[in-house]
């Protein structure tokens, strides 16, 4: 079992060189000790989730309605809170908002203590005769593990059970969770028959699931009729009525509910939801998205403290009302004592703030708080997928949105594995209620680069980049970030720059001080970039004759064929994949479309996977700025890399005022897709390279792009064009744009990449949209990946 890994690169002084060094080896060792056991549940868990989604005809609906739901509760959560009091002591219970952790583990462990010291007395008589110490059965509550309240509750003396299995396993293996969802994900079969095969003293070792199952219900289930106290957690809380909601896949939630006499739920005060018909969508989206299940096994509604007696498994006597079927005419009437329903039965709601109202207050964090838990965010991120919750995830939550929890409970210093999201937008599709968790990621990555202390060279590192960020920032993170700067050098001084940084010790220097790992092919520029090579045949004036000569070719030239494309020449293209811009400057023509190369501003997207903020949202405006009047002209902003698009259509919302975001966003469009339309639209594909008809062909969708549901329209172009398309399966292909060159993540990168590889026959040509992904491939594969359009444009 692997130790709890500390994701931290903070906690010793040492070099930046030795952090990223350390955090290599901690990812490493947990791909090698749980990646192996994480990646099939997480992605297997993923797969069911899409097929489920896919299968669901108003899943939009259902994820637009529960976000609204969540919106309007964190919106009202104070007046939600007096109601929730209200209707909980209404119904015979108690309400307790604890500030934080210590003010509900006090007050819980109160809870515990009277409940088995005495002033219950059936359970003192019943279950303590000889005054042992209090026994307590929990069900899964991530909420509890972020307050350690076992920890307070054992140090008390209390004997504390976890009864979901999963988190037994862990209890017993003194570990901590590893998943939201799935806590002992990381954990093989094998690895849980041995721990309890160590544990207990087992007459025949548990081998199949089966087995280990009966012998922890078994045990567990001694221990909830035995217990004092049982706690939950509380998926969803009705302000209204005071109901809680459980949900489950063992049913051991309700028995710890009713079973002993004393029911304390503890739930942040984000579960709260207004009213019992907002449980509805929920309740039917929670196991889609958790486990791709139409539905979970046990969805247990409570309204504490229950009607339902109160038992004593010491006594035989038949529960009131509970007549022998065989005896019509036993008494029906009469409770006795142990099942008098009246007075016997305790129920505390402990709703915890702990950081939530500040969270609430937090324009940028506030969205966290419309999480539900499922996981979703886990399972479809690709790097969870190789080093689980243990390298993905802090003190309590794991995956994409535990950056959000993490910095907004504890503070942002405990969400620098944050740096594991790429930004990928994967989770954006799964998650159930909508939360823009990349963004998250970005908002605290910005927090963290702010809170930095200055280096000394950083005066010098300032003065040579055109950003503005704050002193402090990590070398390699504003490398990355101004990568603009440094693809204009480069292609300025290539190819002597490719060789000098092809060097050996240029490559070593460029590890220790940039963090850039040494095994990564680096980008080679180009001298002559797009945009001069555009001008150098002529410019905007020679496009148009040449579109004007294609379109000859036309009997009749529709109205929807009468466009100009402005190509957006991406640093990438334009200094290193030259190749693509130029297949897709001759595709253009040849359809009919004049186009214009101009040499526009970066869009932003480098500095906003740093984390720098301040400078894509510089870049956003000039970038603006500079297409503005074509837009207004009528012109179409052709995109060829995937993330820049995704730039324009997402984050921009965030970055330019509203109408200057809709018009960018309206009139930019995906390369494949604008190609797509056109044909759809009458123009000629004869004059592309088409394949024979059934060509076999791999294409690998950018990820940004598939969460914009382009995938389809690419596919749909290679088919138009003869092909056979075959598309691949994995979330993302690891690169990442700067994600793969880092010292620190370089092989989880390959990890990812190797799973993505394994995907595609060796004899079929491979296409990707995206430059990292290209990049990625060709490495792995050691063969060219172009992009579909080098494979279709007329040479
Ligand atoms: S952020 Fe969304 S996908 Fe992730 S755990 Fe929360 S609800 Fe589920």
């Amino acid at each position: 079992m692997a130790e709890r890994v500390d994701n931290g690169t903070r906690s010793e002084p040492a070099s930046q060189a030795d952090t990223r060094e350390a955090t290599a080896a901690r990812l490493r060792y947990l791909m090698e000790t749980e990646g192996n056991a994480i990646y099939p549940m997480a992605s297997g868990s993923n797969v069911r989730r899409a097929q489920t989604y896919a299968e669901t005809d108003d899943i939009e609906q259902l994820r637009a309605e529960a976000r609204a739901i969540k919106e309007d509760a964190i919106d009202r959560l104070p007046e939600l809170l007096e109601t929730v009091r209200e209707a909980v002591e209404k119904n015979g219970g108690t309400v307790y908002v604890a500030d934080d952790a210590a003010d509900a583990n006090a007050y819980v462990a109160a809870v515990v203590e009277e409940a088995a010291g005495g002033s219950n007395e059936r359970a003192t008589a019943a279950s303590h005769p000889s005054g042992d110490d209090p026994t307590v059965v929990k069900s899964k509550s991530m909420t509890t593990e972020e307050i350690d309240l076992n920890d307070t509750l054992e140090a008390r003396g209390a004997d504390v059970y976890e009864t979901d299995l999963g988190e037994w396993v862990i209890q017993l293996a003194d570990d901590s969770p590893s998943h939201i969802v799935g806590p002992a994900m990381h954990l093989s079969r094998e690895e849980i028959a041995a721990l309890l095969e160590a544990e207990f003293d087992l007459a025949e070792p548990l081998e199949t699931a089966a087995e280990l199952t009966r012998f922890a219900r078994d045990y567990l289930g001694e221990k909830i009729r035995e217990a004092d106290v049982g706690i939950t957690g509380a998926n969803f809380v009705v302000a209204e009525t005071g109901t809680i909601t459980l949900v489950t896949n063992e049913g051991n939630a309700r028995k710890c509910a009713v079973t002993p006499d004393t029911h304390v739920a503890v739930a942040g005060v984000e579960k709260l939801i207004p009213r019992l018909r907002d449980l509805e969508p929920f309740v039917d989206i929670i196991a889609k998205s958790a486990t791709g299940q139409s539905i979970s096994q046990y969805v247990t509604m409570l309204s504490p403290p229950t009607d339902s007696p109160t038992l004593d498994f010491a006594d035989d006597t038949p529960l009131a009302g509970e007549t022998d079927a065989a005896d019509p005419t036993a008494d029906t009437g009469d409770a006795t004592d142990e099942t008098d329903p009246s007075g016997d039965r305790e129920f505390h709601l402990v709703l915890l703030d702990n950081g939530r109202m500040d969270m609430r207050a937090d324009d940028q964090l506030r969205e966290t708080l419309y999480c539900i838990r499922c996981g979703a965010c886990s399972n479809s991120c690709a790097n969870f997928q190789s080093v689980g919750g243990h390298g993905f995830g802090g003190e309590t939550y794991s995956g994409g949105i535990a950056t959000g929890w993490e910095a907004g409970l504890a503070d942002h210093d405990a969400a620098e594995f944050n740096d594991l999201c790429t930004g990928c937008t994967r989770c954006v599709d799964a998650c159930p209620v909508q939360i823009d968790i990349p963004w998250i990621n970005t908002v605290v990555r910005d927090r963290l680069n702010r809170g930095e202390e200055p280096a000394h060279l950083d005066s010098l590192v300032e003065g040579l980049t055109p950003d503005e960020e704050p002193s402090g920032l990590d070398p390699g993170k504003r490398f990355f970030g101004n990568i603009g700067t440094a693809a204009r050098l480069a292609s300025a001084t290539a190819p002597v720059s490719n060789w000098i940084a092809d060097a050996e010790p240029i490559r070593a220097l460029l590890e220790r001080t940039l963090g850039i790992d040494r095994r990564r092919n680096l980008p080679t520029f180009r001298r002559e970039t797009l945009v001069d090579w555009f001008e150098s045949r002529g410019g905007t004036e020679a496009s148009r004759y040449r579109a004007e000569r294609a379109r000859k070719r036309f009997d009749e030239v529709p109205d929807s064929l009468e466009r100009e494309a402005v190509l957006y020449a991406d640093v990438y293209t334009n200094h290193v994949d030259v190749d693509r811009g130029k297949a897709a400057v001759r595709t253009l023509e040849a359809l009919g479309v004049p186009v214009q190369v101009p040499n526009l501003p970066e869009s932003g997207r480098a500095p906003l996977s740093q984390g720098m903020i301040a400078t894509a949202d510089r870049q956003a405006s000039r970038l603006y700025a500079a297409v503005a009047e074509d837009l207004d002209a009528g012109r179409d902003l052709v995109v060829i890399e995937p993330s820049d698009l995704a730039a324009f259509q997402r984050e921009y919302e965030r970055l330019l005022p509203e109408r200057s975001f809709e018009t960018l966003s309206e009139n930019s469009y995906d390369l494949c897709a604008y190609v797509f339309g056109l044909l759809e639209h009458g123009a000629d594909p004869s004059v592309l390279r088409n394949g024979s008809g059934e060509e076999p062909i791999t294409y690998h969708s950018h990820c940004q792009q598939r969460t914009l549901g382009l995938e389809a329209q690419t596919v749909a172009l290679l088919e138009r064009c003869g092909y056979a398309p075959r598309t691949t399966e994995a979330e993302c292909c690891g690169m990442a744009g700067s994600f793969g060159y880092k010292r620190e993540y370089y092989e989880v990168s390959v990890d990812v990449g190797q799973r993505l590889t394994s995907e595609i026959d060796a004899d079929d040509p491979v296409v990707a949209t995206g430059t990292s992904c290209g990049d990625q491939l060709e490495s792995l594969l050691e063969r060219p990946v172009p992009h579909p359009l080098e494979v279709l444009a007329p040479r």
